[in-house]
């Protein structure tokens, strides 16, 4: 990937340009292939496709793509030898259809393009059908009752929308992955694609109807969602990794005592990337590039060991494709590494978690992005319709949102003081705030300005100023020009919290649509307009600004102020994830043709079984390392106290502090002991049903793992550190990067 070559440079900033002025000629010597060159090179999309496919089959493909016109299925043949040959000359040997089951990664099944022919002749075969239709077994996956483990027939549909890719293990074995939809043989979806492209679907066709009232949807031919998910993980070395299995097995560490440093002296964030984790990310990137995933950002994060990663916002469906390929290359390329790649919610306690920032957002396909204030907010009606519909959405529908988040490792984030809290609040920002205080109280008639920020030096410069500051704490906040998710877990398939999001924005479109039409009538002006927005947007202000809020979202203030708003405050998993078979949900998924109440309640139910069995192997890894490595090495260190108090006596000394250590040592060991057996004795406690079962690990389970765990800790921080028979957090956290 290198590449000489000189040119002259244009010149980028003034000080050059003074240097061109007096006819001096800078020289920049390439060394780098400009990413732009290998950017999608691994992709059927693009340049590749246009130079692979006669025109009228790529016109027709690319009406699918850009415009979403319905799939032409005659096109299939030819598009499918034409994907044949481009993965052959680049060493596939193998396609599948990658799709995105309910357990939250991607499943993908091989088939060779080998075919050996009745004369026992070798052929390279991928037919149109093969491209559009897989038919894999439904039967081992999640399916929440729509199928019976003899029921196997299920069917993968390919989406033209998001391009084909090569993706290459690190060893180098190279394969052709079609994205495609998953559904069972009764026509429901098994995936979380199908619902996601329908809540763009809908989402879509409500804004458009705002759009239309308007009369700014001249050469729009479609609206389209937009997201952008920002990546947390942590880097650990690989050899630690392996020797603890509680990261191995559950992604999280279920004991380790505090080391006397994390990022009390915020150190790490923004700091230096060290080189290693450098190459690492390079080569990630690198990677990404190739498949086609815009990555733009790279820090490192507030914990130690803690890194982040962001792409270009794209497509919703394309951008959650590229979310799911993103998580399975930082693993990948760890190992050749020599790192392991954690992206579970709460890999360490004691410090930082990591999240997933989903930057959402709805533009049309002129590229409008219909979450843009502009220069005078307060006169742009439109946006300040877009902006109320969410606030509105957030407000009646934050129990739902809530629960399109939760999950066992996510409960370690949420409501803990790092992460967004368990409570849904709008943050809107100085700006804004003032508009929606100025709408509610008449008719608006100034925008705050940010001004400049004079720094106070020469030879600074002065910085323009944003007309609010950031706000860190809040789970969804409005950031400039697009809503950010914070609360998303960084394990989470994106697709499933931003389905809920477009549903509930849709309804609350159309909610707001509805008003607008029947207000201006069929022969709308101006000035009708106007009156009917300022009317409407006043009355959902006065109902629903109760969810935005500002401030400190970690403080028990806000805990106490929300209770008082009537927002609600569901603390975990356990107790959010029956809201998806509410009444409320069901109507609101199938009205928009997002979710039938079977499929509702399918997902539902998977969640709530995946959310206890995480539990359960959890309970069940802490209880074989409890017994088979704390628990020998703890005796060990009581054996060892032992010996020194009986030689010490036999020696004629008295010694009572050691006395005391051992006798202390050994009501620790009690407790962890004690801890351990209620630990066992939850897990075997029969499930009657997902929900009361989920309730039942909560508040039995996790409480003993607790009492195992700060009992076990206190054992680590106290015996020698050669009993130690795992890794400790300073070692894995501090050491060696
Ligand atoms: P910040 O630290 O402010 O959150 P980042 O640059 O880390 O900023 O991430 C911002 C993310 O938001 C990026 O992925 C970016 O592409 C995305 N984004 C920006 N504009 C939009 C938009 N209109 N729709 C969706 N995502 C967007
Ligand atoms: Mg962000």
């Amino acid at each position: 990937m290198t590449r000489k070559g000189m040119h002259m440079a244009r010149p980028r900033n003034n000080i050059e340009s003074l240097i061109f002025e007096e006819g001096a000629t800078v020289e920049v010597t390439e060394t780098n292939t400009p990413v732009s060159d290998y950017f999608g090179r691994l992709t059927f999309s693009g340049d590749v496709m246009l130079k692979r496919l006669p025109p009228d089959v790529a016109m027709s493909l690319a009406g699918t793509i850009m415009q979403g016109q319905p799939l032409n299925p005659m096109v299939a043949n030819t598009v499918a030898g034409a994907m044949k040959d481009w993965a052959l000359e680049n060493g596939a040997t193998h396609f599948c259809h990658w799709f995105h089951p309910l357990t939250g990664s991607t499943a993908e099944k091989h088939d060779a393009f080998l075919s050996v022919n009745g004369d026992g002749v070798a052929i390279e075969k991928f037919s149109g059908n093969s491209l559009i239709v897989g038919e894999p077994d439904a039967s081992s996956f999640p399916s929440g009752g729509i199928r019976d483990t003899y029921e196997a027939r299920g069917y993968t549909a390919w989406d033209a929308n998001s391009p084909a890719f090569l993706l290459t293990t690190t060893d180098g074995v190279t394969t052709l992955c079609i994205p495609t939809a998953f559904a069972s043989y009764t026509g429901e979806a098994l995936d979380m694609k199908t619902p996601l492209i329908r809540s763009v679907q809908a989402v879509a066709k409500q804004a458009a109807r705002i759009l239309k009232v308007f009369g700014t949807d001249e050469d729009v031919t479609q609206v389209v969602g937009t997201l952008g998910c920002e990546q947390e993980y942590f880097l650990i070395d690989q050899d630690l990794f392996r020797e603890r299995l509680d990261l191995v097995i559950c992604g999280r560490t279920l004991i380790g005592a505090t080391p006397p440093k994390g990022h009390q002296l915020d150190d790490h964030y923004f700091g230096a990337i060290p080189s290693r984790v450098l190459s690492y990310m390079t080569e990630v990137e690198t990677r990404l590039f190739e498949l086609g995933v815009p990555v733009k950002t790279r820090h490192n994060e507030v914990a130690p060991g803690q890194y982040e990663l962001a792409p270009t916002f794209e497509k919703t469906n394309v951008a959650v494709d590229h979310q799911m390929v993103t998580m399975h290359i930082l693993k990948d390329v760890a190992r050749k590494h020599g790192f392991e790649c954690l992206i579970h919610e709460k890999p360490f306690a004691g410090i930082n978690g990591s999240g997933k920032h989903n930057n959402w957002s709805l533009s049309t396909d002129t590229g409008v992005n219909l979450f843009e204030p502009k220069a005078e907010t307060h006169n742009n009606l439109q946006f300040l319709v877009f902006l109320c519909a969410v606030i509105r959405a957030v407000d009646k529908n934050a129990e739902l949102l809530r629960a399109s988040i939760a999950s066992a490792g996510n409960d370690h984030r949420l409501g803990a003081n790092e992460a967004p809290p368990a409570i849904m609040s709008v943050f809107l920002g100085e700006m804004l705030t003032d508009i929606i205080d100025q709408l509610e109280a008449g008719k608006p008639r100034k925008t705050v300005k940010g001004g400049t920020l004079d720094l106070h030096a020469d030879t600074l410069s002065d910085v323009p100023r944003h007309a609010g500051d950031r706000n860190r704490t809040s789970p969804f906040a409005f950031t400039g020009n697009k809503f950010e998710f914070r609360a998303v877990g960084s394990t989470a398939a994106v697709a499933w919290p931003t389905t809920v999001l477009n549903t509930i924005v849709a309804e609350s479109l159309d909610f707001m649509a509805g008003k607008l039409e029947k207000e201006v009538g069929k022969k709308p002006t101006p000035a009708k307009l106007d009156a009917a927005a300022r009317s409407l947007l006043k009355d959902v202000i006065k109902e629903h600004r109760r969810v935005c809020f500002d401030g400190d979202g970690y403080s028990a203030e806000w805990a106490k102020e929300a209770a008082k708003r009537g927002l609600p405050n569901i603390r975990n998993a356990a107790e959010s994830l029956p809201t998806l078979k509410s009444r409320l949900a069901t109507s609101l998924f199938s009205k928009y043709g997002v979710l039938s109440a079977r499929e509702l309640k399918a997902r539902g139910e998977v969640l709530l079984e995946q959310y206890c069995t995480n539990l359960e192997i959890e309970g069940r890894t802490l209880s074989t390392i409890i017994h088979t490595q704390v628990l020998p090495a703890a005796l060990r260190a009581q054996a060892e106290l032992a010996d020194v108090v009986g030689a010490t006596q036999v020696a004629g000394v008295e010694c009572p502090d050691t006395e005391e250590d051992l006798r202390t040592l050994v009501g620790r060991i009690s407790e962890m002991r004690t801890g351990i057996n209620e630990v066992e004795a939850a897990l075997e406690a029969p499930a009657k049903n997902p929900e009361t079962h989920a309730k039942w690990l909560r508040t039995e389970l996790i409480p003993a793992m607790d009492r195992t765990r700060a009992a076990c800790d206190w054992i680590e921080s106290r015996i020698p550190n050669e009993l130690w028979p795992m890794p400790t957090y300073a070692q894995m956290l501090l050491v060696g990067r």
